[in-house]
Order: structure tokens, then C-alpha cells, then sequence
């Protein structure tokens, strides 16, 4: 089995609610914070509840599939979006907040 990346049109704000960012050993939840979040198993941040059902690293920027593939394996049941495109659209949602002001 291989990896490969599909668009979709998605409501940026529902995966800013329920993501986790992780690198190989550890999560990090953007909305309270919590960083060190053991990565096995995790369906819910264990700090403020959330429930994960998105997952996006840093380290698999560029297409790295292999990093991509280790922790597809760890949480097999969140959608694992593109790095470069979440911090795009979030950084674009910034800018616009920042010009309603
Ligand atoms: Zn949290």
C-alpha cells in the first residue's frame, strides 16, 4: 500500500478544532497547549478534552511518506493532513482576522 495526497475542500476551522500535531514520539495540542502527549492510542487530548480526529507533522513536510507511514501505523483512525497546507490556510485565517480589527 502507498500514500498519496488528495484535495479536498475543507472547513479550515473544523480541523483547527480537532487536530493534533505530532512528531515521531510525541503530540502537541495547538488549542490548550498540552505538548508531550504520548502518541499511542490518542483519540482525545488528555488536557482539554478535544477530540483528535485530524493529525499533521512538521516532519513530513516535502512528502516525507516514510514518517507519514509511521504514524498512519500509531493512529491509524485520524486524517493525516499536509503540514504546508494547514499552516497556509491557518496562516491565511490569521491575516484575515488581523484585518478585521
Ligand atoms: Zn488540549
Amino acid at each position: 500500500m502507498g500514500f498519496i495526497r488528495i484535495w479536498s475542500e475543507v472547513d479550515i476551522h473544523e480541523i483547527q478544532e480537532h487536530i493534533v500535531m505530532v512528531d515521531d514520539i510525541s503530540g502537541h495540542c495547538p488549542k490548550c497547549k498540552k505538548i508531550g502527549i504520548p502518541l499511542k492510542g490518542l483519540t482525545k487530548c488528555p488536557s482539554c478534552g478535544i477530540e483528535f480526529r485530524y493529525v499533521t507533522s512538521k516532519e513530513a513536510r516535502g512528502g516525507r511518506s516514510d514518517i507519514v507511514t509511521r504514524i498512519r501505523k500509531k493512529l491509524p483512525d485520524l486524517v493525516f493532513v499536509d503540514y504546508d497546507d494547514y499552516d497556509r490556510l491557518t496562516g491565511k485565517d490569521r491575516a484575515e482576522n488581523l484585518f478585521k480589527i
